[in-house]
C-alpha cells in the first residue's frame, strides 16, 4: 500500500525560503578583504541570493553546470552556496590552499564553467592562466573599489553584477537527487577525487547535524565555523544555521589568526565554533599568551584529525568550554560520529570525561558503521577488536565524479555489500563510541591538509644511494601529523638526514618536506610485497620529531 504523504522534494532553496520567512532579522557577520566587519540579516541575504541566481543565468550558466568557488568563509560565499545550488547548478568549492597544479587539475576535471574567486585568490588564478580549461568567466568576489588588476580574460566584479539584477527569482523545484555541490578530496591515492553531494543528502545531513546531541544548532546560539567553506561545506554549518535561524559569524581569510578569532568571538558573543585541531592550538596559545578569555564560548567541535588531550584540557580548565570531537570525511558530507554523553555519564570525573572526549564520538543517526577484519568478517563492538571502518548512509558517497559507481569495481569506494571503505582503522565500544586507531590509506594529514606519502617516497628513491623509502605520518604537536621518511640505503652507502632533506628540497612542496629522516636496514613488507605501513607505524609508535 502506498502512503498518502506529499512527495515534496528536499531542496536546498527551501532552507533559504524558510530562513527568510522565519528568521529575517537573524544576522550573518563576515570579515572580508573589502570590509573588516560586514553585517547583513537573512532577509537581505535571501534577496541577494535571488539576485545572484539572475546573475548566473545572465552569464549563461545552465542547469547542471559546475560553478567553481575559491573563497573563504564569508557572506558572498554563502550566497554562492544557495544561489548556485538553488538554481540547479553545482556549487563546486575548491580549496585555494592546494598546490596550483592540483587546483588546475580540479577545475579542469570538474569542467567548471564560471569561477567565483576571492580577491586574495586572484594571483593564483593569474599563475594558472593557461590552465583554466573551459572557464568562461571569473567573477571576483568584491566591489568595484577593490577590483584587482588582471591579465585574465573576462574578469567581472561580483557587486557590479549583482547590482544589475532584480531580486525577483522563483527557485525551481526538481529531483532532490540532483547534484547540488562538489568537493574534491586528496585524501586518497592518485589525483584528487570529486565527491558529488545532492540536495537530498545535504538536507538530511543538515537535519541530523542540528540534533541536540550532534551540534545542537539553535536560534539561541551564535556559530563561528572556522572550518573552511571550501572543505566539506564547512561541516554543514551554512545549511544547519539557516535551517534553525542561528546567527553566523564568518571569519573570512582570518581562519588561523588567534587575535582575529578572539575579537570576533567576544564582540559577536559566539557560543559555538568548529575547526581542526591546529586552529584551536593557535587560538589557545594566543589567549594564554595575552591572558584573554572567550567567556561566551561554551562548545567547540573538533574534527578532521584526532583531537589532542591538551586541547580538551586547556579549553575546559581555562575557558570552561566543552570540546566535542567528531569524525567524518569529505565522502561522508562529513558527519559520521560526534561526542555526546549518554545517560549515566553525567557524574563522570574530569579524567573519565576527557577519556570519552578523546574518542571520536558516537554514530549519528543515518550513518551505519561496521568494522571488518582482513578476511571481511564483521568484528564485535567490544572496544577491543580493531578493523577497517566502513560506513553507509544517505549522505555517504557511492562513487567519485567521472569514476565508476558500481560497487566492488576498481575506482569505486563502495564494496559489493554497499559499504564505503573509509581507509580508517577503528574499534567501537559496546555503547557505540568510535576510536580511530590507524589508517590504511596512504596519505598524511597535516594541519587539516592531505600530503601524499607516495609523492615523497618517489622523490626520495630518485636519490642514487637510497634503495627503498617509506613515509608515514607521526604525531606532531602543532600540525597533529607530519611526514617521517624512513630510508633503506644501497649497500655500502651512507647518507645523513640533512643530505636527504637537501636533495628533496627542490623536488617537493614545502609542506611535503618530511620533518625527519630515519634509516633502517630493511622495510617490513606484506605478503603481497607492499610496504607494511601498519607495521612501520607500530615500530615508530612513540616517535618524536626532533625540535625544529
Ligand atoms: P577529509 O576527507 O579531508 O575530511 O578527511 C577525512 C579523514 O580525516 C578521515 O578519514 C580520517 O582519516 C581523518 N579524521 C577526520 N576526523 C578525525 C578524527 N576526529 N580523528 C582522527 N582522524 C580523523
Amino acid at each position: 500500500m502506498q502512503a498518502l504523504m506529499m512527495q515534496s522534494q528536499l531542496m536546498i532553496s527551501s532552507i533559504l525560503t524558510h530562513a527568510e520567512r522565519n528568521f529575517p532579522d537573524v544576522e550573518m557577520v563576515s570579515v572580508t578583504v573589502d570590509n573588516p566587519r560586514h553585517r547583513q540579516n537573512y532577509k537581505t541575504f535571501a534577496k541577494r541570493c535571488r539576485q545572484l541566481a539572475n546573475v548566473l543565468s545572465s552569464l549563461g550558466a545552465k542547469f547542471g553546470d559546475r560553478i567553481g568557488t575559491l573563497a573563504w568563509n564569508d557572506y558572498r560565499h554563502m550566497e554562492l552556496y544557495y544561489g548556485i545550488s538553488g538554481s540547479g547548478m553545482v556549487c563546486h568549492t575548491i580549496n585555494p590552499k592546494l598546490f596550483p597544479e592540483q587546483v588546475s587539475y580540479i577545475i579542469n576535471h570538474a569542467e567548471d564553467k564560471i569561477l567565483f574567486a576571492d580577491v586574495l585568490v586572484m594571483p593564483l588564478l593569474e599563475a594558472l592562466k593557461a590552465h583554466l580549461g573551459k572557464v568562461e568567466a571569473i567573477v571576483v568576489m568584491t566591489d568595484s573599489a577593490h577590483m584587482p588588476e588582471s591579465t585574465l580574460p573576462n574578469v567581472l566584479c561580483y557587486e557590479e553584477l549583482l547590482a544589475e539584477q532584480s531580486d525577483d527569482f522563483d527557485w525551481p523545484e526538481f529531483d532532490e537527487n540532483t547534484a547540488s555541490g562538489m568537493c574534491y578530496t586528496s585524501g586518497t591515492t592518485g589525483n584528487p577525487k570529486g565527491v558529488v553531494y545532492s540536495h537530498r543528502s545535504t538536507l538530511l545531513h543538515a537535519l541530523a547535524g542540528s540534533l541536540p546531541d550532534v551540534t545542537g544548532a539553535s536560534t539561541m546560539e551564535t556559530s563561528l565555523p572556522v572550518v573552511p567553506m571550501f572543505h566539506v561545506n564547512a561541516w554543514g554549518a551554512p545549511y544547519a544555521a539557516l535551517m534553525v535561524g542561528m546567527k553566523l559569524v564568518l571569519p573570512g581569510p582570518k581562519m588561523a589568526d588567534g587575535e582575529a578569532l578572539t575579537d570576533l568571538m567576544n564582540s559577536e558573543q559566539v557560543t559555538f565554533s568548529s575547526g581542526v585541531p591546529t586552529i584551536w592550538l593557535a587560538l589557545l596559545d594566543y589567549l594564554d599568551s595575552n591572558n584573554l578569555k572567550v567567556p561566551s564560548l561554551t562548545r567547540v567541535s573538533v574534527g578532521g584529525a584526532a583531537c589532542p588531550r591538551i586541547i580538551i584540557e586547556r579549553f575546559r580548565r581555562k575557558h570552561d568550554c566543552t570540546v566535542v570531537q567528531g569524525w567524518g570525511m569529505t565522502e561522508t558530507s562529513p558527519l559520521g560520529t560526534i561526542f555526546s554523553l549518554k545517560k549515566g555519564m553525567e557524574d563522570y570525573s574530569e579524567e573519565q570525561l576527557t577519556e570519552m572526549q578523546l574518542l571520536q564520538g558516537r554514530g549519528v543517526f543515518g550513518i551505519e558503521m561496521c568494522i571488518f577484519d582482513n578476511s571481511g568478517r564483521a568484528l564485535p563492538w567490544d572496544g577491543e577488536a580493531s578493523g577497517a571502518l566502513k560506513v553507509r548512509g544517505p549522505w555517504v558517497a557511492k562513487g567519485y565524479y567521472g569514476l565508476t559507481d558500481v560497487p566492488g569495481d576498481e575506482g569505486c569506494p563502495v564494496d559489493k555489500n554497499g559499504w564505503f571503505d573509509t581507509g580508517d582503522v577503528a574499534s567501537i565500544s559496546p555503547d557505540g563510541f568510535l576510536k580511530i586507531t590507524d589508517r590504511t590509506k596512504d596519505v598524511i594529514k597535516s594541519g587539516g591538509e592531505w600530503i601524499s606519502s607516495i609523492e615523497i617516497e618517489n622523490a626520495a628513491v630518485n636519490h642514487e644511494d637510497i634503495s627503498e623509502a617509506a613515509v608515514i605520518g607521526r604525531y606532531h604537536p602543532k600540525w597533529t601529523e607530519r611526514p617521517l621518511l624512513i630510508c633503506v640505503l644501497q649497500e655500502g652507502k651512507s647518507l645523513s638526514s640533512e643530505e636527504v632533506l637537501e636533495f628533496l628540497k627542490d623536488k617537493l612542496h614545502k609542506m611535503a618536506i618530511p620533518d625527519a629522516v630515519e634509516f633502517i636496514d630493511e622495510l617490513p613488507h606484506t605478503a603481497t610485497g607492499k610496504i607494511n605501513k601498519l607495521g612501520l607505524r607500530q615500530t615508530f609508535e612513540n616517535y618524536e620529531f626532533p625540535a625544529a
